[in-house]
């Protein structure tokens, strides 16, 4: 199957006072049309970097790509200029991010900065904007869709008047505003309690459906991966360490980091059951381990692991980067 996200090979550092971060660190990440993949790792693993490497939100300076390719929808998007970057954002990749309260301007009603937006998309699409009153229309049309109630009044408030679960449906509603083929969700749900994450999620994957949508989420919570995604991602330290259908993920991980993050997890049916947090910290991205980067934290470790980089390869019906993902599989 063609895929509609296709990295490969994608190298990405930052360049500061100190020195070099190698953030991002050979990336090869596939996502077809109409496809829900999870990405899930530790906080400062990459994943939103990565996130935002896809409409090219990071790599001007200090970013700096290092190699590989990002194609959407056979397109070369590291090739792309302002005017092509701005049709893919919007009209093929839509994004959502954590806190709602940061990307809406507290100043301008929800009317206006939707009507704003769909009047940019109309020109970064090459038509004729449309004037204020259709793309008003347009703009109650779409905050209806998010399940937002008398969306015609909504949009004479302003940010500080509605709660977090609806600013989040707004930005929902903003990042639909063009024809997206790509939803990237990063960490849609952090900043919400926790029956408002539920109700977010639900919407996400109604959304998602309905437009046949291809959905690329990022946690660094399983539970909110596996309500919403087929397929599951785990990054660590800038690298994919394993990419696995999410049944067999949870049934048999093979990576020793994924069983870590799999046994740090509470299991609320087993009174019994202590998680497990995984010892040590993520390493410096400034002087990244030899090797494989889990190798200081990792209860398998050889010597091989530490002069030898490990190849993400097929094994056991998945992709694993692991010098031992055949003695974890027998
Ligand atoms: Fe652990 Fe070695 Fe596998 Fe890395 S390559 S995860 S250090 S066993």
């Amino acid at each position: 199957m063609t895929a509609l996200l296709d990295i490969s090979d994608y190298r990405l550092a930052f360049d500061g006072f100190e020195g070099r971060a190698h953030v991002l660190d050979g990336i090869d990440l596939r996502v077809a049309a109409g496809e829900s993949v999870g990405i899930v790792g530790e906080t400062g693993c990459g994943k939103s970097v990565l996130a935002r490497s896809i409409t090219r939100l990071v790599d001007t300076p200090p970013g700096r790509v290092l190699s590989g390719h990002i194609r959407f929808a056979g397109e070369d998007v590291l090739a792309m200029d302002q005017r092509a970057l701005a049709r893919l954002r919007g009209h093929g990749v839509a994004m959502i991010f954590q806190d709602p309260m940061t990307y809406l301007n507290p100043v301008f009603s929800i009317g206006s900065q939707l009507i704003d937006v769909i009047r940019a998309h109309d020109r970064a699409a090459g038509q004729r904007m449309r004037p204020r009153v259709a793309a008003r229309a347009a703009a109650a049309e779409v905050l209806g869709a998010v399940r937002l109630p008398e969306p015609d009044r909504l949009l004479d408030r302003y940010p500080h008047e509605l709660s977090g679960g609806m600013r989040q449906r707004v930005l929902i509603a903003m990042a639909l505003t063009g024809t997206p083929r790509l939803l990237v969700a990063d960490e849609p749900t952090t900043a919400l309690d926790v029956t408002i994450q539920a109700q977010v999620l639900r919407l996400i994957g109604e959304l998602v459906a309905e437009r046949g949508l291809a959905l690329l989420l990022i946690s660094h919570d399983l539970g909110v991966i596996g309500a919403l995604c087929r397929r599951i991602v785990v990054m660590y330290a800038g690298t994919v360490v394993e990419d696995a259908d999410a049944a067999a993920l949870f049934d048999r991980p093979r990576h020793p980091y994924t069983r870590g993050l799999l046994a740090a997890v509470p299991d609320l049916a087993r009174p019994d059951h202590r998680a497990r947090p995984i010892p040590g910290h993520i390493p410096n991205l400034l002087a990244p381990p030899p090797g494989c980067r889990f190798h200081p934290r990792c209860p398998l470790a050889v010597a091989r692991c530490i002069a030898e980089k490990p190849a993400l390869r097929e094994v056991d019906g998945r992709r694993v980067a692991c010098h031992r993902a055949e003695d974890i599989a027998a």
